[in-house]
């Protein structure tokens, strides 16, 4: 029988910075912020000039600029930090579409070994922290059952990478694509939930910084508010948690104001914060003595993903997801630890939390 899956949820979408965002940067400061990613600036943090203090804190007030609107390190579609790189989707997809032309073993070369036990890796870490996330919670944020419910949902949350010799048998396309998938399926095995990878963006990303924070976005979708709504369940936690979204700015609901309907924010914005929260913790655990430049990268690979490519945004489910400079400044750019972590000043609004 062929599976269904009737949640499909994606967090990857981003593309090449355009000429038009180029010029807009201006050619002094994409100098500056090419330098700086390729992390080639001196100085850490608390030994600046003025003028480097200056600096830093223009690109504080522009996160957004910063992270989706520098050029690739390499001038080859490849964003590096300490711990790996991420490539430019239109790279990773010809990529794997070129291995899949020419190497009869594809899917092997694509899944292979070495990715796969890193992937497993990071999937087990992130679902750790997401686990002694839910635990450290007080009761007034999580009762004993709600505790119980999302631990079981995420616990049964599995990862599903492709067998060597058939793929993904019900989505074949997926082993081309640049894209991470939460599925929940409802016919079939009902009630499975899954983590699919697509080819494209195994070949793609070796930085651990994103591969925390896209199987953190996805994980988070087993246990966000409209998923569990629909499946009749709700915290009031997260119901306040989703209204703070709302009455920020950062998640538009549809005018009828009726929450988790088609088309509604609330569950990107859900998994986008939850993965700053799980990032927060990565950047401290594996990137404590970095220097500030691989600072900044290793930030903006955490986050590569939610940058979109401009002539892209029409077609890409932008009423699902928040706009990408929202999901960088209003959600990754107010949360304190991150903030600090770059050595910017505090956010003037403050983040949506669960108390
Ligand atoms: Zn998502």
């Amino acid at each position: 029988m062929v599976l269904k899956p009737n949640q499909r949820k994606l967090v990857r979408r981003w593309g090449v910075p355009v000429l038009g965002a180029l010029i807009l940067l201006g050619a002094a400061d994409l100098w500056k912020t090419s330098f700086r990613l390729r992390g080639a600036s001196g100085g850490g943090i608390g030994t600046s000039s003025p003028a480097q203090k200056r600096l830093l804190a223009k690109r504080c007030r522009r996160l957004y600029q910063e992270f989706c609107k520098g050029e690739p390190d390499f001038g080859i579609g490849t964003y590096t930090d300490p711990t790996g790189e991420v490539w430019l989707d239109s790279d990773a997809e010809a990529a794997a579409a070129e291995a899949k032309r020419t190497d009869p073993h594809w899917i092997d070369s694509i899944y292979s070994p070495q990715r796969l036990a890193r992937i497993a890796d990071v999937e087990h870490w992130v679902k750790e922290r997401l686990l002694e996330w839910i635990q450290a919670q007080p009761a007034t944020v999580f009762k004993a059952r709600d505790r119980r419910e999302l631990t079981n949902r995420l616990k049964s949350t599995k990862l599903d990478l492709p067998t060597l010799e058939q793929g993904y048998p019900d989505e074949p396309d997926l082993l081309l694509q640049p894209q991470a998938l939460y599925e929940r399926l409802n016919s079939g095995n009902k009630g499975v939930r899954r983590l699919r990878l697509g080819g494209a963006y195994v070949l793609g990303t070796s930085s651990r910084f994103n591969l925390i924070f896209t199987l953190s976005h996805e994980l988070a979708h087993a246990i966000d508010p409209c998923e569990l709504r629909s499946t009749g369940w709700s915290i009031a936690s997260f119901d306040r948690l989703s209204a703070c979204f709302i009455a920020s700015g950062i998640a538009e609901t549809p005018s009828n104001r009726l929450e988790c309907r088609r088309n509604d924010q609330l569950s990107e914005t859900f998994a986008d914060w939850m993965a700053v929260q799980i990032s927060a913790q990565a950047l401290k655990q594996w990137g404590s003595e970095y220097p500030e430049p691989q600072r900044w990268s290793a930030v903006g690979n955490s986050v590569r993903d939610l940058c979109e490519e401009e002539d892209e945004a029409s077609e890409f489910s932008v009423e699902s997801h928040p706009p990408s400079r929202v999901r960088i400044e209003k959600i990754l750019g107010t949360h304190a630890e991150v903030r600090a972590y770059l050595g910017c000043e505090p956010a003037e609004a403050s983040p949506c939390k669960l108390e």
